[in-house]
């Protein structure tokens, strides 16, 4: 059986990061293991704050971790801080053999509009050390802008940043969540060209959460050895599915999606 490393934020809610993204990959069969990059002070109607982990602590977590156990596949969301890139890129160096797919959700901004990382440094980081690293990127819109610097308006903006992140080192990329008429659209990237465009029907309920999840799910689906494109159409599906479930009872505004 397939074990992930879940390199994340700590949500007590459970609605997104660490914990959201074990239960969707356990949900796949799959299991896991988790580090911690922060604590968030949150629930499912407000976010308070974060705090980073302390670097010594997280180092040896990950050498515990990586020591212990084979690990195949390594899911990384919210990262805080360029200390803790920089030390999660080193240990994906050198156990990048073993590892089939490293996916990045490159969380910045909490859906409640916090920042969720630190520092001038952070992004440089990112982009220099960790980038090389990665198999697939799953940004949002926003997200693609910030580790871009560019503006995304249109399908060729996309397109550039596409480029921009391939030369970086990243083969495969899912831009998410351009809303128009009623659709949410997707464009798939790999090796910098457009491959597919995929949408969803826009739900009335907004759930944090839903991108650490769809990212869980993907990883998920690529370690059962599903080709990228039909890895994406699976978590969506799946992903869909769960929103759905979760609506019934979303009557007081936002909510987690718990099922
Ligand atoms: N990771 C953590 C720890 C978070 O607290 C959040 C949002 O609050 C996210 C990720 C981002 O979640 P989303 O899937 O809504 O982008």
């Amino acid at each position: 059986m397939k074990r992930v490393l879940v390199i994340a934020g700590y949500d007590p809610s459970g609605g997104a990061g660490l914990l959201m993204d074990i239960k969707m990959l356990t949900l796949l069969g799959i299991k896991t293991a988790s580090i911690p990059t922060a604590l968030t002070f949150q629930n499912s109607q407000v976010f308070e704050d974060w705090i980073p982990m302390n670097r010594k602590d997280f180092e040896k977590m990950l050498k515990l971790t990586f020591e212990d156990m084979p690990i195949s596949g390594v899911k990384i969301g919210m990262l805080a801080q360029a200390d803790l890139v920089s030390l999660t890129s080193f240990y994906l160096k050198r156990y990048r053999g073993q590892l089939e797919w490293i996916v990045y959700d490159p969380v910045l901004r909490a859906t409640l509009e916090k920042e969720l990382y630190r520092g001038p440094l952070f992004l440089e980081v990112v982009e220099k050390e960790l980038f090389p690293l990665v198999d697939f990127l799953t940004p949002n819109l926003r997200e693609a802008e910030i580790i871009t610097g560019l503006s995304l308006k249109t399908l060729e903006d996309f397109k550039e940043a596409a480029k921009k992140l391939y030369s970086q080192g990243v083969k495969h990329i899912l831009i998410k969540g351009e809303r128009n008429k009623g659709r949410i659209f997707s464009y798939y990237f790999y090796e910098g060209s457009l491959k597919k465009t995929f949408s969803v029907k826009e739900l009335p309920f907004e759930f944090h959460g839903t991108g650490c999840a769809f990212s869980s799910l993907l990883l998920g689906y690529l370690l059962k050895r599903e080709e990228p494109l039909v890895a994406i159409k699976e978590a969506q599906r799946r992903l869909s599915f769960y929103i759905k479930k979760a609506s019934f009872q979303a009557e007081k505004g936002r909510l987690n999606l718990i099922f």
